[in-house]
Formats: structure tokens, sequence, C-alpha cells
């Protein structure tokens, strides 16, 4: 057993912290443990620690809110972008903008405190100039929201076809060839295609065929509506087709199933004689469709280009501070309403500057800028935060 003494403020939570560290045996273990709490130790909430570094300002609440993330991450990429939120690149673009607009606030202020001698200690133009420039940072961050959540939260996908096509070799292609799985044993097949991959960073959940199914089988009986939320179920799906044998009427009938759905139409096994023919595939019209052969490989540099372009991902953001909570994205579209605001305002008085009125408006910004990174958060918001952690961190 060994204790670690960190005095404060050298700790994680900036409290004094002693960390006891013991081999695995549990029973030991919760000796340990009982002994802590018999001499007056208590057992720590979800998330306490991190908690409680927040609160002794080692760290903001977005770098708080990546602790959770890099815990939770399951490919690089997302550890990558939890890791960088934790490192403070999200806090610093947040602080940089925010800093313009104190800098833009102090000349308004001060030409309120002196009003008698008439003089603006800023004008219409560079308040124009410094507010575009704000609205243009606020933009680029919420631009990147979009390829955060998909690194965040991943894509839902589902390969539907009939039986024998290449739908699991496809699956084996999908989590990478160095982790090619055999699905020869019956009843495995439905596990591992729960199981989520990475497929080039990007956290691809496995939507099972029973699954979706059901809901194709909802977008057909309630029609349109239910088609545009079909998606959320399985964000892209695979139709996998056979060339060596004709259309048949199991294909027609999955291809017009999806054909509300984002879809990646695959025609698999182009190394056979072929039997099949695009040109008698109606329902394709209007369709990318990828010719491969996953036993060859012939074609699988196009699966792939298709694949990132269902997925949406843009690999030219992924350099960027990266938004990539739902909570920071909303904060943020407050922010630009209140630039914009301040922004029409001074456009429709005819680019004479109201500083009361233009000063509410960048309150408005700078709050939501506060409640991100958390020097102003309301308490619940902080509770919902941290009970999504685990005990111990
Ligand atoms: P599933 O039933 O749709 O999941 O199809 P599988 O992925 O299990 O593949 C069915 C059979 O087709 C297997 O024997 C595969 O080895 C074979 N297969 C898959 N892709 C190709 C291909 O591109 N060319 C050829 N010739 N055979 C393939």
């Amino acid at each position: 057993m060994v204790a670690t003494y960190f005095p404060s403020p050298h700790s994680y939570t900036t409290e004094d912290v002693v960390e006891i560290g013991a081999h695995g045996s549990p029973a030991g273990l919760r000796e340990i443990v009982r002994s802590a709490v018999a001499a007056g130790a208590r057992l720590a909430e979800r998330g306490e620690f991190t908690f409680r570094a927040y609160l002794g300002g080692r760290i903001d609440l977005v770098q708080a809110e990546a602790v959770a993330d890099l815990v939770d991450s399951v490919t690089p990429l997302q550890a990558r972008v939890a890791f960088d939120q934790l490192e403070g690149t999200l806090t610093r673009a947040i602080g940089a903008l925010d800093a313009r607009l104190f800098d833009l606030v102090a000349k308004l202020e001060a030409s309120i405190d002196f009003p008698d001698e008439g003089f603006h200690f800023v004008g219409a133009a560079e308040v124009v100039a410094a507010l575009n420039e704000v609205r243009g940072g606020i933009l680029r961050l919420l631009g990147s929201a979009r390829m955060g959540r998909l690194v965040r939260e991943g894509r839902q996908v589902a390969i539907v076809g009939k039986p024998n096509v290449g739908k699991s070799s496809l699956f084996n292609w999908l989590v990478g060839a160095d982790r090619a799985i055999v699905t020869s044993v019956p009843g495995t097949t439905r596990d591992l295609l729960r199981e989520s991959v990475d497929f080039e960073g990007v956290r691809l959940s496995l939507v099972d065929t029973a699954g979706i199914r059901e809901v194709l089988d909802e977008v057909e009986r309630e029609g349109v509506e239910r088609a545009r939320r079909a998606p959320a179920a399985a964000d892209v799906v695979f139709v996998v087709l056979d060339a060596s044998r004709e259309v048949s009427v199991e294909d027609r009938d999955v291809l017009a199933r999806t054909a509300a759905v984002r879809r990646v139409v695959v025609v698999n096994k182009t190394d056979l004689p072929r039997a099949w023919n695009r040109n008698l595939v109606r329902e394709i019209e209007g369709d990318a469709v990828v010719e491969i052969s996953l036993a060859t490989g012939a074609g699988l540099p196009a699966l792939r280009a298709a694949t990132l372009g269902a997925l949406e991902v843009d690999g030219a953001l992924i350099d960027d501070p990266m938004v990539t909570n739902i909570r920071h994205e909303a904060l943020l579209g407050l922010a630009l309403a209140s630039i914009e605001r301040a922004m029409s305002g001074l456009e429709t008085r005819g680019e004479r500057l109201n500083e009361e009125l233009m000063l509410a408006d960048l309150a408005g910004a700078r709050r939501a800028f506060e409640e991100v990174v958390g020097t102003r958060t309301p308490d619940d918001v902080l509770r919902a935060i941290f009970e999504r952690f685990c005990i111990g961190k």
C-alpha cells in the first residue's frame, strides 16, 4: 500500500489530498475504505473530485465537462478533442472573444461616465468592426459544432440487404481489416453488430438489422413525416446488393424502404460474373452507387469516400477548437443573438451610438460566454453536469 500526500493547492482538487494506492484484492480494498469511513471519511459523490477542482478554480466548467468526455471516449479522435478541451483550447477561444467584448464595454462605459465632455471613447465604425469580429468568431465555433457532435456522439449506421450479399463482410471492413471478426457462430453476429466501431475517428454504432426493419416498417406505414424522423434511428443505411445475381424482389423491397433515409448503395461481388444491371434498377435513380468487391478490395477507396460523405465528415474542421457539447452550442447561439441584436440596433439608429442599449446587448453575450466556462452558471445546470460523472472522478 502506498499513501501519497498532496498538500494544498498542489492537488487535483486544490485541497489537501491523500491518495491511497493498493493492490487489487477486493477484500483488501474494502477494508481500506471501511477503515477510512470508520475514521470519519465518507464516499465521494459522482464527479465530486472534479466538482471540487472546479470550485477551487483549478479548471473551468468546459474542462470539467471534458474530463467526463475523456472518460467516455471510445475513438482516439474523441479522446483527442476532449483532451484539447481539457487543455483549454475552447476556453481560450471563448476567452479571446469575451476579451474583445470587455474592451468594447469598457470604452462604452467610459463614454457614459463622461457625458459632459461630449466625447465618445469609441466610434460607431470601431464598434461595428469589433462586433463583426466577435460574430465571426462565434460563427466559426458554431460551425465546428456539427463536426463536434459527430465526433462526440458518432453515427448510427445500419447494414441491410438480403442474405449472403456481403453484409458481414462490409461490417468487417468498417471495423477495419486488422480486426476482422468471424461471424460463423450462430448468435454472435447480433451482439457484434451492436458494437461501436471507430471508422476514421468517427464512432459508428451498428443498429442491428432487426432494429432497422422496425424503423423501416414504420417509415412505410406512416409516410413522409416518419421518414424524416427515421434517421434518428439510423443516420446512414448501407444497402448491399449482389452484382453476381439478378436484382430480386427482396432487393427492390429494401431499396424502396430505404428511399427516404440517407443511404449508400453498395453493389458487392463485382469480381464474379455479372448478372446485375444498374439500368434495370429504377429504385436507385439519383443514388450514389458504389461498385466493390469485398473479396478483392476493388472499389474500396470509393466506398470509403462515399461513407465519409454520407457521415458528413469534414476533415478540414477537425483541427479547429471544437464545440462538442449541446450546452455550449446553445449558449453560443444566445451570444450570437445578442451580438446580432446589437448590430441591428446600430443600423436602425443610423450609425448613431446609443451606449446604454449597446451595453445591454453586450452584457447578454458576455453572460452566455461566462455560463459556458462556468464563471456564472446556475446551480441546477452544475448539478446536471456533474451527475454525468462516475464515482471517483
Ligand atoms: P451476409 O449474409 O450478407 O452477411 O454476407 P457475408 O458477408 O456473410 O458474405 C456471404 C458470402 O459471400 C461469404 O462466403 C463471403 O465470403 C462472400 N463474399 C462477400 N463479399 C464477396 C465479394 O466481394 N466477392 C465474392 N466472390 N464473395 C464475397
